[in-house]
């Protein structure tokens, strides 16, 4: 018998493309902003120890309460103000399904983190584009009178911006959040990079939310593990729309384990920091290269001339960065991700010789 798949998927997803950033077999990967360093062992120990501990046939605790109280502590919040989910990424979805959805409108800040609209788009959520000017900022009276006039339930802002490194100063936000009638939301996943976070402005009558992830800086990529920090009511939303029992009990250990290793962390935080301004001053030598200010633990440069063509020299040279060369706004620009000292200096030798061979 022959079967066919009559049923096709909405109309408003027919056109969605997947996310797209090549996992390649290549030995220095600078392409996707993760910690260039696995956690300590000890860490590890402690999680496996846990984990051992952990009743593998029952359910984990649905609220992740143990999770919350330790990352409220670190955050100096209450507890009753933070989410957690299965990366910052899920964390953005939760939003926008409890606050997009049809009839809904979603502003975001472009050339940015591509999930934010991405994921506005999977909820239904229309998508409202703003531009950044050409050094990346955002011009606070142009942001005002869009928000004025459009009225969006939700504003995004990223910072520091994914792909362009910048930072969004606190009198940007505190200017959109005045006038913003729903929620902000400040994506702060490079946020310790930054030594600058929106997380004091949050309070409980104030429509202002700060996303974090367990991905860059606490060296739990794999896993998946992010929060935010919103006003009570916010997160007690947030909570009935997520799945029960979401949060795996491999996560919620790990997510309070790796917070007792903070000191160990900010060690880390700082030798990126010292790497990314090395690195910009590398770059910013190099004939052909214009490399933006970021405060993030990534740099993003333009390449004067093929953008693609020099992504994949360096992809010959057994580096991969991320290619930005084809996207509006950041035509022939290339991000990459700080490695440890001994990658980067390979990243740096491969794009000297990339520029010397092409045209
Ligand atoms: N926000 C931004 C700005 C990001 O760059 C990323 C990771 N690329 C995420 C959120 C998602 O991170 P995760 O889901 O791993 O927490």
């Amino acid at each position: 018998m022959t079967r066919q798949i009559t049923i096709r998927p909405r109309d408003d997803l027919r056109a969605l493309e997947g996310y797209h950033s090549p996992q390649l077999d290549v030995s220095v990967r600078l392409n996707t902003n993760e910690s260039p360093y696995p956690p300590p062992p000890a860490f590890v120990d402690a999680w496996l120890a846990a984990l051992r501990a952990a009743p593998l046939h029952r359910y984990p605790d649905r609220a992740a309460s143990r999770l919350r109280a330790a990352v409220a502590r670190r955050l100096e919040q209450p507890a009753e103000r933070v989410f957690c989910a299965n990366g910052s990424n899920e964390v953005l979805q939760t939003l926008l399904l409890t606050y997009g959805g049809p009839g809904r409108r979603a502003l975001v800040f472009e050339p940015t983190y591509a999930l934010h609209s991405h994921i506005a788009r999977i909820t239904s959520t229309t998508v409202l584009t703003a531009d950044r000017d050409d050094r990346f900022d955002i011009d606070i009276d142009a942001a005002r009178a869009r928000i004025v006039s459009d009225r969006p339930e939700v504003v995004f802002l990223c910072s520091p911006n994914n792909p362009t490194g910048t930072i969004d100063p606190r009198a940007t936000v505190e200017a959109i959040l005045d006038v913003a009638p729903g929620l902000v939301v400040v994506d702060e996943a490079y946020g310790e990079f930054a030594h600058d976070s929106a997380l004091d402005l949050v309070g409980d009558d104030v429509g202002l939310v700060v996303v974090r992830t367990y991905s860059k800086v606490w060296s739990l990529a794999a896993l998946r593990l992010g929060c935010c920090v919103a006003a009570r009511e916010v997160v007690a939303e947030l909570d009935k729309v997520v799945l029960p029992y979401h949060l795996d009990v491999a996560t919620q250990a790990a997510g309070i384990v790796a917070l007792e290793y903070s000191a160990e962390m900010d060690v880390r935080v700082a030798r990126l920091v010292e790497e990314r301004e090395r690195l910009f001053t590398a770059l910013g030598e190099m004939d052909g290269i214009t490399v933006f200010p970021s405060g993030a633990n990534f740099l993003l440069f333009r390449v004067d001339g093929d953008g693609h063509a020099v992504w994949q020299a360096l992809v010959d040279r057994d580096v991969v960065v991320r290619d930005f060369s084809d996207w509006d706004r950041v035509e022939g620009c290339l991000r990459v991700t700080m490695g440890t000292p001994e990658e980067n200096d390979t990243f740096l030798a491969a794009l000297g010789e990339a520029l010397e061979e092409l045209p």
